[in-house]
């Protein structure tokens, strides 16, 4: 007779709960460990955050476009499901930043906004040569005494001046997280930032000496990001192929979840109830609070905020553009009287997305506290977005098409305060919910291969609590 298997249910199927599975099964599998492991999404597609469009000719991402090159969760999974042949890294170029109806070139050598070589920052027209002064204060300032944490504007602005903060690193950060750079926390975002800071006394040095120095061979290195050229959905595809026969069920959303015993019984949406020693709980915020009713500490999470954004994608000949820029995209900066956000000129970062002749723009609507246009409809979002757009590029066509995906409070907002609050429902969790995982976007890092760590994590977590 074969040994009674421990049951691991996963919730949510987007890139975190997907990797979660994958890794879980594969470890059951080659360890032959008496386990077997579940994935249930509400939704009748895996992928969450990740789909791509298809047409004619097009590659869209709407939701995410690519992932950070340097953290390697995201290519180790590409291997694993056998598609490294698809990656592509961007097409290197200049990016801008437009304040005020001008592009700027982002100055070379900002990380983040933060500036490694001083050349570029003392010439570039950006800032004034009063904000440029104001930000040489780095240099003297004494490093930003705090017992807990504070926002990333609080810092920033504090060692650089409000200008190199308004000017540049809040619209490149407002790109990552759509949010408000003096709600946001430093702690649960860039700590690293604060640790430089309080290392070197000052910001810039403090970037400037963990920079590695590139080599004139290196200057000519590949993008910083990566995708597949089969779109980010070929992912999703392939983890999914992956996984076992009958484990996964889509179209059935988890309603609540009880404690029963050292068990959990999950009540579906489809009515069947279902048993689970351990859970993966790979879905946002918002949802836990209903997920558990009896838990009063999930309703912490019921004041963390997300944003709403959309993603529009424009398509046009060539000829269409009649000013073309040189470079990749741009970022825009709050003080300039814009709705988009950003825009990336995809047929020049992302060459394998577009048919030859053709060009592909995709801009940003929405973010923290400017949320109001995602609910319009999509000719008006258009409407408004080849407005901005020809306030710079001067655009004489239609768009041959164009594909609007809206993204209701999508980008959760890691608020200061967010990792105390994080300590405080895991050690709940703990004591009240053992072998209960939390994973995903809203938690521990939003970019993709931050979740797929998280999906990682979580299956370490629970193969030693099944082990215990
Ligand atoms: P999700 O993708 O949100 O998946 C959660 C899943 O849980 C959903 O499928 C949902 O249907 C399901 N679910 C919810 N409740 C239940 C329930 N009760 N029962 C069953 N299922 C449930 N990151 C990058 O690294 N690079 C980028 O270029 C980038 N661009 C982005 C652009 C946009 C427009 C957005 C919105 C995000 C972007 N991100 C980017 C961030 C990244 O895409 C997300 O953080 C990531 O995809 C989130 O994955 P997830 O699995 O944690 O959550």
């Amino acid at each position: 007779m074969s040994e009674a298997k421990q049951k691991v249910v996963v919730i949510g199927g987007g890139i975190t709960g997907l990797t979660a599975a994958y890794y879980l099964q594969k470890e059951a599998r080659t360890k032959q460990l008496p386990i077997e492991c579940h994935l249930i999404e509400a939704s009748h597609r895996l992928g969450g955050k990740i789909q791509t469009a298809y047409q004619d000719g097009f590659i869209i991402e709407r939701g995410p476009d690519s992932f950070l090159a340097r953290k390697l969760s995201a290519s180790r999974l590409v291997h694993e499901v056998g598609l490294d042949d698809q990656l592509v890294h961007n097409a290197t170029g200049t990016s801008y930043v437009l304040v005020k109806r001008k592009l700027y070139p982002i100055p070379g050598g900002a990380v983040m906004g933060i500036p490694t070589q001083i050349l570029p920052f003392v010439t570039t027209g950006l800032f004034s040569p009063l904000g440029k002064l104001r930000a040489a204060a780095d240099f003297i300032l004494p490093p930003t005494k705090t017992e807990g944490d504070i926002s990333l504007g609080q810092f920033f602005r504090r060692r650089l001046g409000d200008e190199v903060v308004d000017h540049l690193i809040e619209p490149l950060l407002s790109g990552i997280y759509a949010g408000d750079i003096d709600q946001l926390s430093l702690m649960a975002t860039f700590p690293q930032f604060f640790h430089l800071e309080q290392k070197h006394g000052s910001l810039v040095l403090g970037m400037k000496r963990s920079t590695p120095k590139k080599t004139g061979k290196e200057k000519k290195e590949k993008g910083i990001f990566q995708t597949l050229k089969t779109g980010l959905e070929s992912l999703v595809e392939a983890i999914e192929q992956k996984l076992e026969r009958g484990t996964v069920r889509k179209g059935v959303r988890v309603e609540r979840i009880e404690k029963s015993g050292n068990r959990y019984e999950l009540l579906l949406s489809s009515g069947e109830k279902m048993e689970a020693d351990s859970v993966i709980l790979a879905v946002p915020h918002m949802a836990l609070p209903s997920l558990f009713p009896q838990c009063s500490f999930f309703a912490s999470f019921q004041t963390m905020p997300s944003t709403s954004v959309a993603t529009v994608a424009l398509a046009f000949p060539k000829e269409a553009i009649v000013k073309d820029i040189n470079g990749t995209g741009f970022v825009v900066s709050r003080d300039s009287d814009y709705t988009i956000t950003a825009c990336t000129w995809t047929h020049k970062k992302w060459p394998h997305t577009t048919p030859e002749g053709k060009v592909l723009l995709r801009c940003y609507v929405g973010r923290a506290g400017d949320e109001a246009i995602v609910e319009q409809t999509d000719e008006e979002i258009v409407k408004v977005v080849m407005d901005d757009l020809n306030k710079i590029m001067n655009i004489t066509q239609k768009p041959e098409f164009f594909v609007v995906t809206r993204w209701k409070q999508s980008m959760p907002q890691y608020i200061v305060g967010h990792r105390e609050r994080m300590e405080r429902v895991k050690e709940q969790m703990n004591e009240q919910l053992p072998g209960v995982f939390l994973a995903g976007s809203s938690y521990e890092g939003l970019g993709l291969p931050d979740c797929i760590d998280q999906g990682e994590e979580a299956v370490k977590k629970v193969l030693q609590y099944l082990n215990e």
